[in-house]
């Protein structure tokens, strides 16, 4: 399968990584949208929410858990910051691999339109 963040995971594409370990790899998003403006994916290809399977719950939560520590390092964590995962066609998802956004360092725009 030729999926972009696979390929990023398997360091066939290029990215600023900002963490990784044998599951997780967190880079920046190549058009950001704030300052601070990172994707978490699993090493391993989940195509996306409705993906998940109960054994994968582990996993997402050390994805919260690696985005709000990066928060802290990107220094958002006071002012505040938002974790968004797109999901389906309607849900806006473009990569077709589980990723979650962390976005933060400006004032954010209501995001539930
Ligand atoms: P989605 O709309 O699927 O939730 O978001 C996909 C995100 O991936 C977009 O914000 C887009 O800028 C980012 N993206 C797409 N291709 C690449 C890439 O090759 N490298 C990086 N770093 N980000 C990418
Ligand atoms: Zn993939």
């Amino acid at each position: 399968m030729d999926c972009v963040f696979c390929n990023i995971a398997a360091g066939k594409i290029p990215s600023t990584i900002v963490y990784q370990d044998k599951e997780i790899m967190a880079f920046r998003d190549i058009h950001p949208v704030a300052a601070t403006h990172i994707l978490i994916i699993p090493r391993r290809h989940i195509g996306s929410l409705v993906d998940i399977k109960t054994g994968d719950l582990p996993l997402i939560s050390r994805m919260v858990d690696t985005a709000n520590k990066l928060a802290k390092q990107e220094g958002v964590s006071e002012k505040g910051y938002r974790l968004v995962i797109n999901s389906g066609k309607e849900g806006g998802q473009l990569v077709q691999h589980l990723h979650m956004h962390l976005i933060g360092g400006r004032k954010l725009a209501d995001a539930l339109g």
